[in-house]
């Protein structure tokens, strides 16, 4: 620990210019304890305890969309969604099983997030209870900011994985935050939730006031089968009839919507976590992310690992850029971006005091050395979100502690 000493990082800082956009100014961010106190922006430091001038001082990434159990199942490619979860996803998350198993992977997790930068986080555990609590209880020990749900589902999937309804949501209340850690609520998606278990998931969700999380609309066959099995007007008002569309819900991927819906997520104030790398990786579709913006619904981003490949938000954000080239209409400038998976991530999970550089915020930082020169660029933020490279970050800073330095 730090204690209470001051830290002093210095070089060029991304910083706020408007509600949506971020810029870099020279400047010197003071931390003491757990937080930032003192923004200076002018000049860089000349003996700072951290950065200099060829350094970056940004916020840590916020991932708005992952698996905890899945990180060790990524790039078992060629399988259609449905598929995949039976033959790769389903076998990793029944290891959870085991509460020891479930501990040490989320170790894992942990570092490899803060080696890519990562410090806010909205996670799917499994539909082990106790396993979930671990990861929260892991996850909340080494400062990392966010949320954890225990998954329910109790229909088609592995025995090992179903619990039934009134105990997958008893078990799901019963959840304890730790740390910066709370608990979320958690379907997996209408496939393998009974209508019994999404009501209740919502019943649950308006008692807690808890972040709700769950899967929309990836792909086509997951919207017919949830067809089959709900015979809902739309998969979205399945979910709105099931008091699941809150203000503090967060549908994963939403691509496969219709204005009418969209409008309906917008108006309920609920947000779509866009999973770029996880829709080109599993060949799910193209996700129109400005028609979602244009209908009021804020849209973060997320890895979706394991059907997401890149563990880097940056990277995230660069398949963000390609796919909305793809699907046509505007496309996101590189400090939209640069924001998103800061400050814009953070907001839109609720974390108020994280993803962005200001007096009175947790010190989730991030020191980074880029080796381009991005200076002379005409677009600083475009070369440094196209150039990326891990390599470049030296280290990750989580609650005034620093809890990844590279070598
Ligand atoms: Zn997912």
């Amino acid at each position: 620990m730090n204690g209470d000493r001051s830290i002093i990082f210095s070089g060029s800082l991304l910083v706020p210019s408007g509600p949506s956009s971020v810029h870099l100014t020279p400047g010197t961010v003071v931390v003491e304890g757990e937080r930032i106190t003192q923004v200076r922006v002018g000049a860089v430091s000349p003996s700072p305890s951290q950065g200099g001038e060829d350094s970056l001082i940004l916020p840590g990434f916020v991932d708005t969309h992952l698996h905890l159990p899945q990180f060790d199942s990524i790039g078992i490619d060629g399988l259609e969604l449905l598929d995949w979860l039976e033959s790769a996803v389903f076998p990793a998350e029944m290891r959870w099983a085991d509460p020891d198993f479930a501990r040490d992977m989320t170790r894992r997790v942990a570092d490899e997030l803060y080696s890519f930068g990562t410090t806010g986080i909205a996670a799917y555990a499994t539909s082990h209870a106790e396993s979930a609590q671990a990861a929260i209880g892991v996850l909340g020990e080494v400062g990392i900011a966010g949320y954890v749900g225990m998954v329910l589902m109790d229909q088609n999937a592995p025995g090992g994985l179903l619990v039934p309804a009134s105990a997958g949501l008893s078990q799901a209340s019963s959840l304890r935050g730790h740390g910066r850690i709370s608990p979320a609520v958690t379907p997996r998606f209408a496939v393998s939730c009974s209508r019994q278990l999404l009501k209740g998931a919502g019943v649950l969700a308006a008692r807690t006031n808890w972040l709700v999380q769950t899967h929309l609309a990836e792909t086509r066959r997951e919207c017919e089968l949830v067809r089959r099995l709900h015979g809902a007007v739309t998969y979205t008002d399945l979910y709105r009839e099931c008091g699941l569309l809150t203000p503090r819900t967060i549908l994963g991927h939403g691509i496969w919507l219709d204005d009418e819906q969209r409008v309906k997520i917008g108006t309920a104030g609920s947000a779509i976590a866009h999973c770029p790398t996880a829709n080109r990786f599993l060949d799910a579709g193209v996700m129109k992310r400005y028609e979602a913006i244009r209908a009021g619904v804020s849209v973060p981003l997320g890895t979706d690992i394991g059907a997401g490949p890149d563990r880097s938000m940056v990277r995230v954000a660069r398949a963000a850029m390609d796919a909305a080239k793809q699907a046509g209409g505007p496309v996101p400038d590189a400090a939209e971006l640069w924001h998103q998976i800061t400050a814009g991530n953070a907001r839109a999970i609720g974390l108020r005091d994280t993803g962005v550089l200001e007096q009175g915020a947790f010190a989730d930082l991030l020191v980074i050395r880029p080796s381009v020169r991005w200076a002379e660029s005409r677009d600083p933020l475009g070369m440094l979100l196209y150039a990326w490279d891990d390599r470049w970050l030296r280290s990750t800073y989580s609650a005034g502690r620093v809890v990844y330095r590279a070598n």
